[in-house]
């Protein structure tokens, strides 16, 4: 398994500020890292640095008027603009700040990249990781929540050049209401979100909200109560997102694991322990479909680098070291540039606490099968036709130009290795019927058969077939490979 973390240039990222007393605090991802480190986690990741969006990657989901006014604003220049800023709403929680336009091309520039060719859509990776991404809230046009460029859109729109179908799953705290807005009318990608419902920001995320035209169904909605705990949580994660997968049949997940869903959040109102969240990504992993991570909210900062780190050591456990480092992680806490962060008790582990958790059993089993009657509509979706998506993103030119700092050049393009089918739209007849390039990744038994590990850098036209589709004597070649 290939893990690769995508290591945003923190030496910048730390110091950008919303400001004093405001909660959001991009210090806590050089604390992660910090703690990746001193865990020796490094060596179990490929680790890169990612280039930083442009405008023109940020404007295949955000207006260029939206975009060219982040770039321009700064703390000098607001009086200017009184109006843009009522108009793009930034001001109050998301603030004006110094270097506000690069923290946004550093953040979105590590998602497109670890989605991009030489990522997960070159199968170089399994897993790929930004937990400086995340930033659900973000708007076509405005910014909302602390957010202001939805990397994960923005994401998303990558993987949807080679998938045909992605799924996206949110375990903020708050309802995941940028991705889902992007993606409400398309059965491309499917949105689910696990969240805190009534009176809570941002107040969208009802049960029946559930997509719209072709998109009906594909979006689901958990509205949860104050005070989840690791075992409600798992018994709504779990049976949703399995008929998700089952059904769906993804080609990519991208988890976004905002940490303010953790037990004793500054602003959040969820009971999780570290290991409660942590078992969203050892779910997923499971199904061995290619899976993007990213971050999120999270505002008791010390927690927000603690469950990342277990995370990302989460990924990279390998079944050699199983148990291993995982062991390692909760029981001792290495020293590092934050110690004096994680006093008194100097642990990793986050222990939940003793507040009420007001989703009962019964409430609970009543959301599930609501949800689950609701994913009936979509069995079959493997059908699904490639639609269109948020500005015309297959329209690509062909004529642009070689500029080094531009991502996806034509030379860049030219220098992917892939097999001659994976630009192809046309279906594949397999058993009778004709299914999708990603359905092929599936066997009859819906377990997912990664087409990277059967093929992984051939320029063969079997890449996205799995070894039982071959015939008898080809088998041989391909195990080997
Ligand atoms: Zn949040």
């Amino acid at each position: 398994m290939v893990i690769q973390l995508c290591q945003v240039e923190l030496a910048d990222v730390g110091h950008y500020n919303y400001g004093p007393g405001h909660p959001m605090k991009p210090h806590r991802i050089r604390m992660t890292n910090s703690l990746l480190i001193n865990y020796g986690l490094y060596s179990k990741m490929d680790v890169f640095r990612p280039p930083r969006a442009t405008a023109e990657d940020m404007t295949r989901f955000h207006t260029d008027e939206y975009v060219n006014f982040l770039k321009r604003i700064t703390p000098e220049t607001m009086s200017d603009y009184t109006k843009q800023l009522h108009k793009f709403n930034v001001g109050e929680d998301c603030p004006v700040f110094t270097g506000l336009y690069e923290f946004c091309q550093i953040s979105a520039g590590g998602s497109i990249d670890v989605a991009s060719a030489q990522k997960l859509n070159s199968g170089q990776a399994d897993i790929a990781v930004n937990w400086a991404g995340g930033l659900h809230h973000a708007k076509q046009k405005e910014a909302s929540g602390f957010c202001y460029v939805n990397d994960i859109v923005l994401g998303i729109l990558e993987l949807l050049k080679y998938h045909n179908r992605v799924v996206y799953i949110d375990c903020d705290v708050h309802h995941g209401d940028g991705v889902e807005e992007a993606f409400y009318t398309t059965d491309r990608v499917m949105t689910v979100s696990f969240h805190k419902y009534g009176e809570f920001f941002p107040g969208t995320g009802d049960i029946r909200d559930t997509g719209f035209g072709l998109g009906k169904n594909y979006a689901v909605n958990v509205p949860l109560r104050d005070g989840i705990d690791d075992w409600s949580y798992k018994s709504i994660f779990e049976p949703i997102i399995e008929h998700v997968m089952k059904w769906f049949r993804p080609g990519a997940v991208v988890l976004q694991l905002g940490a303010d869903s953790l037990a004793g959040d500054r602003l959040g109102c969820f009971n999780l322990s570290m290991k409660g969240h942590a078992n969203c990504v050892k779910f997923l992993k499971s199904f061995n479909v290619p899976l993007m991570m990213l971050g999120g909210g999270g505002y008791t900062i010390r927690n927000v680098s603690r469950t990342w780190t277990y995370e990302t050591a989460l990924a990279c456990d390998t079944e050699i070291d199983e148990g291993k480092i995982i062991n390692l992680l909760i029981f001792v806490l290495p020293y590092n540039e934050y110690f004096e962060y994680f006093g008194p008790e100097y642990r990793l582990d986050i222990p939940p606490n003793n507040m009420v958790n007001l989703n009962t059993r019964e409430y609970l089993e009543k959301c599930k099968s609501i949800i689950i009657e609701n994913l009936r509509h979509t069995q079959f979706s493997p059908s699904v036709q490639l639609q269109q998506v948020p500005n015309d993103l297959f329209d690509e030119s062909d004529n642009e130009e070689e500029d080094p700092d531009k991502r996806n050049t034509t030379r860049q393009k030219d220098q992917r290795i892939v097999p001659d089918e994976e630009f192809s739209d046309s279906d594949t007849e397999e058993n009778g019927r004709f299914r999708r390039k990603d359905d092929a990744n599936y066997g009859d038994d819906g377990a997912y058969r990664p087409s990277s590990s059967v093929n992984k850098r051939s320029t063969s036209s079997r890449r996205n077939r799995s070894p039982d589709d071959l015939p008898e004597d080809s088998k041989m070649e391909t195990d080997e490979s």
